[in-house]
């Protein structure tokens, strides 16, 4: 636990190293908050989210009565934190058998490998995961998924260049029939203006939803309209990217409805304060962050530690 704290500290110290920097003045003026300013559109904070902070500071500073600038560092800590908080929650399985969650990204963006992560992460919980190589546009991700199914032995539905929403469909089935917790579909990577491939994915998505409700073990006497898959659309975005990333999660949330991130690469990035332009802008639950390359480099996202790791 802490050394993943220390991971996304010494990550976010890239952003954190500009912001601090603006607390060590004498005393609280308006420049002061220019520079905070500019430090926090530096990181990526957005327009926003950075008028947001801002004003909310501000506040925060004349209720505590505080001269210090120093002690400004700590308020900025819990404007940040009471921004981020909504972002904070759990991803939910169990409820559905499988529970169908589709992942999808832009090329580079760390889908693949957040999904590996992910497997882990779920077996680790004791929930037994198939995986579905609905990416069959790239000739190596069937490989590249199938290395991270081997190390952690769980299956694999493919099918040789066959049609993504064709393998989903079987791997659903495949889930329903094996009596499997959780179904991850790896989709092919694609920006959200390529809108034939944006297309496509809402053609998985259809086709998925084709596979009927799932028992929701809740509530077994009435279906619900949630019990229909995909149960989770998940947009994996590089923190690294900043605005951009912002970007993504607006289009692809347009274009297709998500229901939550990962983030990844927060344990290199000057550009941490994409959360809270997220948070402002876009506020989908962050289901989990990603703090290296490794298997065991994903964490729940906790808002409280977050805006101290960036402001430490
Ligand atoms: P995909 O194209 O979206 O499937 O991206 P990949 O999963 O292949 O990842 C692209 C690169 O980013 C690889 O070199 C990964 O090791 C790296 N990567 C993914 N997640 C993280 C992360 O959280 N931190 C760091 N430092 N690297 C990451």
């Amino acid at each position: 636990r802490s050394s993943w704290m220390a991971k996304l500290k010494t990550g976010l110290r890239k952003t954190g190293t500009s912001i601090a920097t603006v607390f060590t003045g004498t005393q609280i003026d308006d420049a002061l908050y220019e520079d905070l300013e500019s430090a926090l559109l530096m990181a990526d904070t957005g327009v926003k989210a950075t008028e947001h902070l801002l004003e909310d500071l501000k506040r925060r500073v004349k209720d505590s009565k505080t001269t210090d600038p120093t002690a400004v560092k700590g308020l900025l800590v819990q404007s940040l934190a009471a921004l981020l908080a909504p972002l904070q929650k759990p991803l939910r399985i169990g409820q559905y058998t499988p529970t169908v969650i589709m992942v999808t990204g832009v090329n580079g963006a760390g889908k693949t490998t957040s999904i590996g992560k992910l497997t882990r992460h779920l077996a680790s919980e004791g929930a037994t995961v198939l995986l579905a190589a609905a990416d069959t546009f790239r000739a190596a991700a069937k490989e590249q998924l199938g290395v991270w199914a081997d190390r952690n032995t769980v299956d694999i539905i493919s099918q040789e260049g066959g049609d993504p929403a064709a393998v989903a469909f079987d791997a659903v089935s495949a889930g329903k029939a094996r009596g499997r917790d959780v179904v991850l579909v790896d989709t092919a990577g694609r920006l959200p203006t390529q809108l034939h491939l944006m297309e496509e994915l809402k053609k998985i998505k259809r086709v998925i939803q084709k596979t009927g409700p799932l028992q929701d073990l809740g509530n077994t006497t009435s279906q619900s309209a949630n019990s229909v898959p995909p149960h989770e659309i998940l947009l994996v975005i590089d923190g690294n990217t900043g605005q951009n990333a912002l970007s993504q999660v607006k289009a692809f949330d347009d274009i297709l409805g998500l229901t939550g991130l990962i983030v990844t690469k927060l344990d290199g990035t000057a550009k941490g304060g994409v959360l809270a332009a997220i948070a402002r802008e876009r506020p989908l639950p962050v289901y989990f962050i990603g703090v290296g390359e490794k298997l065991e480099d994903l964490e729940t996202f906790n808002a409280q530690e977050f805006a101290q790791a960036l402001l430490s």
